[in-house]
């Protein structure tokens, strides 16, 4: 039963026995990825081991073998506060499985398998609604380039009446991350100054998870100056920051920054593809950098910065705006955890005590040094975060270079327009996609093409002074054309005898141009009202394929048409 879980990061868990659980899709990206042929699916053997019925490897006679299933323990901090132990309460992880082809292993979990010690007052089942949207948002997420948790298969229990605002059936996602470990698992180790285990946490991470302390970012050559911070978009090498010997970080600072920097390129993933979580306490934030954790996300519909997707988010926590600061408090968070370890090195015999903001008395002692490194490190996250939003921006809008004017002369101005004329997020850039600069030349023809970016499938609102939008628009399409005739544009003469001449796109240019638009401005993302319409299908009206549909389109969002 439900219990506190001390001197332990994991414990031992059986998932219940499904009684005739229904199949209802698999992810063949997922299938694919794992190692598994598509036909595998069709086995009863799979079917059994999706929703727990079947321990894969597990010998009984023996009790031994890969894998005898585990929960984790981890606490948090939920809108801002400490909430103490919380744990995988309803998901239970079975093995870890190698891709033999790629070499990339996985732990495989099933959520809503039944009660663990981290069920606190809850039943540890899952209802199919949430889990049709975690298996649907999950391989989305990982199409679009995202770094996601994975989901595998989704299994209906037909005989389970899970008791919710309402009675709804319960149902089984199985899932797959190369780590499902949180910022919560050091939480509470700290809290309860289980000051060994922290240790032994941060090395298996770095040893097991990371592949070795040589992966992980070099030194900071002077960390005091960002500029020399390892731009992984551009992706220096370490070794040209390796700092002396001796020098201020230890291996524990460069583990910590490549949790930083994993997030921080996550984080700059969900702002330009709008991407909201909606719950980004530090139980749900990703030591590997994943998206994870998906209650109540949404992506973005008509631009609003302040939106956030959960009902009970009244100070706007975790809107769309404040999730690379929220991201950053998090990773403080796991900083002052990771604090005694980051803080020690040469000159540092003295650590001083810094209160911790964690009550539990046993807390370990918060470096005075880790605080400096904690925020030094903030540094290298911004420029991260930054570096890797411009790169993405920058190709979303179907340039190929980067221009330091950009950010204020087109990112801007384009969001500002977009939230102003309440304009679709995702809409605006496909249909930019396919926006020929030669149609957009003058000032008439970019006012009369400014309307594409109004219409929107399902909805009947009109601008309200659709002369002043179309203006807006026509405006920051004649900057937009600018800088796409910059990069894309060839030196022309115009035969004229004064040899005048300019800068002009081709055809064929323009259309690489929008071919490479079309391949980072998606065409699907699960959007609230999609996902509720599966659901509504697959509940009230007993239809399966519509799950097999709404998965394709989240495994092909780049396609023109299916
Ligand atoms: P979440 O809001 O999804 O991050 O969940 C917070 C905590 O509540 C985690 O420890 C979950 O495992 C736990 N939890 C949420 N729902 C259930 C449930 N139905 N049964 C058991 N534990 C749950
Ligand atoms: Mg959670
Ligand atoms: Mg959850």
């Amino acid at each position: 039963g439900p219990r506190q879980v001390r001197g332990a990061i994991f414990t031992w868990v059986r998932p219940e026995i499904q009684k005739d659980p229904e199949l209802l899709a698999v992810s063949p990206a997922a299938m694919r990825d794992l190692g598994l042929a598509l036909s595998e699916a069709d086995t009863d053997e799979f079917k059994q081991t999706v929703v727990g019925n079947k321990l894969q490897g597990w010998d009984p006679e023996t009790l031994s073998g890969p894998g005898y299933p585990w929960a984790q323990c981890y606490g948090g901090f939920q809108f801002g506060d400490w909430a103490g132990q919380l744990g995988d309460g309803r998901a239970i992880s079975l093995f870890e499985a190698t891709n033999p082809h790629t070499g990339v292993r996985y732990e495989v979990q099933l959520k809503g398998a039944g009660m663990t010690p981290y069920s606190r007052f809850a039943d540890g089942k899952a209802v199919l609604r949430s889990s049709i949207r975690e298996f649907v948002v999950s391989e989305a997420l990982n199409a679009l380039g995202i770094p996601s948790t994975r989901a595998l298969a989704i299994s209906l229990l037909p005989h389970s009446k899970v008791r919710r605002e309402r009675i709804e059936p319960g149902a089984i996602v199985v899932r797959f991350a190369q780590s499902w470990l949180r910022f919560g698992n050091f939480d509470i180790l700290r809290a309860r100054g289980e000051r060994d285990l922290i240790r032994r946490l941060a090395d298996y991470i770095a040893e097991d998870v990371f592949g070795g302390w040589d992966k992980l970012p070099g030194r900071l050559a002077n960390p005091e100056d960002p500029s020399q911070t390892p731009d992984p978009a551009r992706n220096i090498s370490k070794d040209a920051f390796e700092g002396p010997e001796g020098a201020e970080e230890n291996r524990y600072m460069r583990l910590y920054r490549e949790i930083i920097r994993r997030n921080a390129l996550t984080v700059a993933k969900w702002q330009a593809y709008g991407f909201m979580n909606g719950v980004l306490n530090t139980d749900n934030t990703s030591i590997f950098g994943l998206s994870i954790d998906f209650g109540p996300f949404a992506f973005m519909d008509n631009f609003d910065p302040s939106y956030t997707p959960n009902h009970d988010d009244f100070l706007l926590r975790y809107s769309y705006r404040n999730q690379p600061t929220i991201i950053w408090w998090n990773l403080v968070r796991l900083g002052e955890a990771l604090g005694e370890l980051i803080g020690s090195g040469p000159g540092c015999d003295d650590p001083t005590f810094v209160s911790s903001g964690i009550t539990e008395k046993t807390a370990p002692p918060l470096v005075a040094r880790a605080e400096k490194l904690i925020n030094q490190a903030g540094e290298e996250y911004k420029s991260v975060f930054l570096a890797e939003y411009k790169r993405l921006m920058t190709a979303r809008l179907g340039l190929k270079s980067q221009s330091p004017s950009d950010f204020d002369t087109l990112f801007s101005p384009l969001l500002d327009t977009l939230q102003a004329l309440e304009l679709d997020f995702h809409l605006f850039f496909r249909r930019l996609s396919s926006l020929r600069v030669s149609a957009i030349a003058t000032e008439g023809d970019r006012l009369a093409h400014a309307s594409r970016f109004f219409y929107k499938e399902g909805s009947t609102a009109t601008q309200k002074d659709e002369a002043a939008a179309r203006k807006r628009i026509a405006d920051w399409l004649a900057v937009w054309r600018e800088r796409v005739v910059q990069d894309w544009g060839t030196l022309e003469t115009w035969g004229s005898s004064d040899g005048s001449g300019g800068c002009a796109v081709s055809d064929e240019a323009d259309e690489q141009r929008m071919a490479a638009m079309k391949k980072v401005n998606p065409n699907f993302v699960p959007r609230g009202w999609i996902l509720d319409e599966v659901i509504r299908r697959v509940e009230k009206g007993g239809e399966r394929e519509i799950l097999k549909r709404v998965m394709h389109l989240a495994l092909h969002p780049f396609e023109d048409s299916w």
